[in-house]
């Protein structure tokens, strides 16, 4: 096996401990493969390696990747941040955006969604630990939001994304993630069909299933360190 395969092995095994410690079935996790700053081969060998969904966060080098890869079928999940003028790459390329979290970005995916592709699925970040230089919602207005992008032709809100400063205990990013997951249930219970809660990465996936994730965008420790970019 490559060192990408092992790697994976070894995240799919840290996925399904944590979620024998929350009494979660496995199957409630996915695991997103974060590929960015990685070429088509690194994409290639986790592939070859069972994985299927990967996260990418710049749109331009993403749509180039996904045209060396376009003979396998993956799913591509944009995780970096979305500018206007970028959105009709992400509408016409992506099958998920996870950073949408203003109306007016909603709006341009769902007028450029091509109609003959299926709903791009839509997760509204939030910033759950009230960074003032942050992206994404503020905690109180997202179901605002989630009401308006529940309605837009061409989208399927899926549910919400964080990305919590980072913590090194356990119990701290355990609190953060719980906040989200609190979030999540709160607009569930208020009616909206969401079944995606996307947190956790490399180094604090363990806290977010804890918490209630059910996708974990896991780059590093799968794909090794990347170049400091980010
Ligand atoms: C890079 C990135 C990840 C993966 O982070 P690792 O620490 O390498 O696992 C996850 N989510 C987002 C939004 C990212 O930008």
């Amino acid at each position: 096996m490559t060192s990408i395969g092992l790697n994976l092995h070894t995240v799919r095994e840290r996925i399904q401990t944590a979620c024998a410690r929350a009494q979660r079935p496995a199957e409630e996790v996915t695991l997103l493969a974060v590929s960015k700053t990685f070429g088509p081969d690194a994409v290639r060998q986790a592939h070859g390696a069972g994985q299927r969904a990967f996260g990418e966060n710049y749109i331009q080098e993403a749509v180039e990747k996904m045209a060396l890869l376009a003979d396998l079928p993956l799913e591509w999940h944009c995780i970096g941040p979305i500018q206007s003028n970028k959105t009709r790459l992400v509408a016409q390329h992506f099958d998920w955006a996870h950073t949408v979290d203003r109306l007016k970005i909603a709006q341009r995916l769902s007028e450029q969604r091509p109609p003959d592709r299926p709903p791009l699925s839509i997760c509204l970040q939030v910033n759950i630990d009230g960074g003032p230089s942050k992206s994404g919602v503020a905690p109180e207005e997202v179901e605002d939001l989630a009401r308006e992008v529940a309605q837009l032709p061409g989208l399927r809100l899926r549910g919400l994304m964080t990305i919590p400063e980072p913590a090194e205990d356990f119990e701290a990013q355990r609190a953060v993630h719980e906040r989200a997951a609190a979030l999540f249930h709160r607009l569930r219970d208020a009616g909206l069909e969401l079944d995606t809660l996307s947190m956790g990465m490399s180094a604090d996936l363990e806290a977010a299933v804890a918490a209630g994730s059910t996708m974990v965008r896991v780059g590093t420790a799968i794909f090794g360190g990347r170049p400091k970019k980010d």
